[in-house]
């Protein structure tokens, strides 16, 4: 592999001995990818800068490494730092979330351009005034749809039949059930026809009109309930940000 050149949000970093970092970083060409950093925490130089904050968004210049899947970053430009999503607690868990989520969902090396568009267009929208909650909401639906793990919501997720305003939704069956397999899932709950709408409309709508789309608040909640749900049900690790979220929430 030649020297490669591309576009990362920074998902996470770790210490490497005493001047080096490990990065990762999601990027739009090569997917979710890992590189050293060297030099970067000497008495010399600051421990990283701007650039090296999770969630920023760098031009990188990396090459491989051999025997190793990890490279070797040459190179890390600040392109973003989000200034505005850092100045608020808020924003800023959110943020977290936002990197972890992906960083949790994705392997090394899996490419979706789309994955990435959609984290930079969330950061980009977190970083003005539309509402934290709302940002989070279009994020899991569009992300679970990226991902292919979206509910089913058109017909029944158990037998196939069709579902009406009664339907349940099971998180075993991943999407809504029938009256006639109430019984394979007790633990399936009612559902809002607002919420069923509400996914149903935002999932096929490009970025740039989803943040104009209203959400009445009792959907809102139940919304949020019910992806959490549903994401933890489909992510074994459960996310560090979420519990942080719940304890900055209550
Ligand atoms: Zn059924």
């Amino acid at each position: 592999m030649a020297i490669q050149k591309t576009e990362g949000i920074l998902l996470r970093r770790q210490d490497l001995r005493e001047t080096s970092l490990i990065l990762t970083f999601y990027t739009r060409d090569f997917g979710k990818i890992k590189g050293i950093v060297r030099g970067v925490r000497g008495p010399r130089s600051a421990c990283g800068g701007a650039n090296m904050e999770i969630f920023a968004l760098d031009e990188i210049v990396f090459y491989e490494r051999r025997r190793s899947d990890i490279f070797t970053i040459s190179q890390c430009d600040l392109i973003d730092f989000f200034a505005p999503v850092r100045g608020s607690l808020d924003k800023l868990s959110y943020a977290s979330y936002f990197v972890e989520l992906i960083d949790s969902v994705t392997a090394l090396g899996d490419k979706n351009p789309e994955a990435f568009d959609l984290l930079l267009n969330s950061l980009k929208l977190l970083s003005g005034d539309c509402s934290t909650k709302r940002v989070a909401r279009i994020f899991e639906i569009k992300l679970l749809h990226l991902l292919g793990l979206m509910p089913s919501l058109d017909e029944c997720a158990s037998c196939g039949g069709p579902v009406d305003p009664a339907a349940k939704f099971s998180l075993r069956h991943g999407g809504l059930i029938c009256r006639k397999c109430f019984q394979s899932d007790r633990d399936a709950r009612p559902i809002l026809q607002g919420t069923v709408n509400f996914i149903e409309h935002i999932r096929p709508l490009p970025f740039e009109r989803v943040a104009r789309v209203k959400v009445a608040s009792e959907v809102g909640r139940e919304l949020e309930r019910m992806l959490r749900k549903f994401l933890d049900f489909h992510i074994e690790r459960r996310l560090k940000s979420v519990q942080f979220l719940k304890v900055i929430e209550k």
